[in-house]
């Protein structure tokens, strides 16, 4: 794409001085136009098909487009809707309602809430013999909002209680009775794009991007495998993000899923595609999970890159290292790296507390100078298990977590060695995957271009 689409530099340009600050903030959260492909296509179709869209759009409107990945094989392009939802509970088609509403107090019952809105103790009678009514009315708390309709005789013609964000109890009077019904809004995902550049750290420009704690650690599970969020991020690297806005009729819910992301380490690019299994591949469909993550540590705890070639503080040498220091308060968690079987769980002067993992036939992981260990000699772990806690005991001059990877018997750096991945897609499953994986980094590049272009 040769420059900013124009209704985009407009919208911006239209906006108050302040926002425009906010939009070229390097983290800013970017909300845009997703454009997508109508069909699987190479790149440079891709842009062809853009311009045809942007052509058509109006400057200053907001349009949402929605993902459908269940429509990602179908021939017909994605919707482009302009939002049109936000109706009030539907009543009667001839009736004209009076509505008014009563947000629930502590102490209130029922009985009483009726009363106060000037309707008979047989109204309300009449009204529960409706099973459904009775039971969900039973459950109204503090700060709920009950809802009443009057008709012309001022009877009660319908009362509505919001039970969830998406659902609603519509209890409507039918002759002398009352029905109820549970009235199910649809959660409308809305695709939403978000980008960051580590100036500090991964967790503060996760926040500067606008991205919740949860939205940031999914980051951090989705490439905890690829890179080392402990010690390998420098500053530089950037992450961005596809992910999903929830919302019922036009308001605001809730983020959903984490649709794709990309995050370049250290000039390196990864890139994570949800599938519809729930699982994240490569964009050849390879696992992101591995059998084994980079670091045993969350890298949330790490203090300090702790330097390994330390002297050693009794023989005055630099003592052979064959393995990573973290360096971590004493009392972090210590997770096994991998599904395995605990061969060693001790205490020497040298290891301090120590534990030593095997992993199939080829792998053994060594965790050492633990403040605690909590599992024991035998014993089956999972990867992400607790097997003990960061200390500084044995032959060590602070609390650090000492980490070995040994493949066949031979100590490997954990953090460059190329680790056995999980299944991969094959079969049918994976053009199909390609289909849905294409169209998701579409999206995620041209948010991606178009948000650094307005920079
Ligand atoms: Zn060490």
């Amino acid at each position: 794409m040769m420059s900013i689409p124009q209704w985009i530099t407009a919208t911006i340009a239209a906006l108050p001085r302040r926002h425009r600050l906010l939009l070229s903030g390097i983290s800013a959260l970017l909300v845009v136009l997703l454009l997508l492909p109508s069909e699987p296509a190479t790149a440079s179709r891709q842009s062809a098909n853009l311009d045809n869209q942007q052509t058509e759009l109006e400057i200053g409107k907001r349009y949402d487009l929605s993902l459908e990945l269940a429509q990602a094989e179908a021939t017909t392009p994605l919707e482009v809707s302009v939002n049109t939802t936000g109706s009030a509970p539907t009543a009667g088609p001839e009736q004209q309602l009076n509505w008014t509403s009563h947000t629930v107090r502590s102490g209130d019952s029922l009985a009483r809430i009726f009363d106060k809105m000037g309707f008979t103790p047989q109204q309300l009678y009449v009204l529960t013999r409706d099973a459904q009514a009775e039971k969900m009315l039973r459950r109204i708390h503090p700060g709920e909002t009950l809802r009443f309709a009057r008709d012309d005789n001022g009877e009660l013609a319908q009362l509505t209680y919001q039970l969830s964000a998406t659902e609603t109890l519509v209890v409507s009077k039918e002759g002398e009775r009352y029905r109820s019904d549970i009235e199910t809004k649809t959660i409308e995902s809305r695709p939403s794009f978000a980008f960051a550049k580590i100036t500090s750290n991964f967790w503060n420009a996760g926040l500067e991007a606008g991205l919740t704690s949860q939205q940031i650690m999914s980051v951090a599970d989705m490439f905890g495998w690829d890179i080392d969020f402990a010690l390998d991020i420098r500053e530089g690297d950037e992450f961005s993000l596809l992910f999903e806005r929830n919302y019922v009729d036009g308001e605001f819910i809730g983020f959903g899923k984490v649709l794709a992301a990309e995050f370049v380490n250290r000039g390196q690019v990864f890139q994570a595609i949800l599938h519809d299994n729930g699982q994240y591949y490569t964009a050849e469909g390879r696992a992101m999970r591995k059998s084994f993550l980079r670091s045993p540590v969350n890298f949330t705890h790490i203090t300090s890159n702790f330097n390994p070639r330390r002297l050693h503080p009794v023989t005055g040498q630099v003592r052979p290292h064959n393995g990573i220091d973290y360096g971590a308060k004493t009392g972090t968690p210590v997770m096994s790296a991998g599904d395995g079987k605990v061969i060693a769980s001790a205490y020497n002067n040298l290891n301090g507390h120590y534990v030593f993992i095997q992993h199939g036939e080829r792998y053994v992981t060594k965790y050492l100078h633990l403040s605690k260990r909590l599992v024991k000699n035998g014993q089956r772990v999972k990867q992400g298990e607790l097997i003990g806690r960061v200390g500084a005991t044995g032959r060590v001059t602070g609390a650090h977590l000492h980490y070995e990877f040994l493949v066949d018997g031979v100590h490997r750096n954990p953090r460059t060695v190329e680790l056995p991945q999980a299944e991969s897609l094959a079969g049918t499953e994976l053009p199909r995957f390609r289909g849905i994986a294409e169209q998701r980094l579409a999206a995620l590049n041209t948010n991606k271009r178009i948000y650094l272009a307005m920079l």
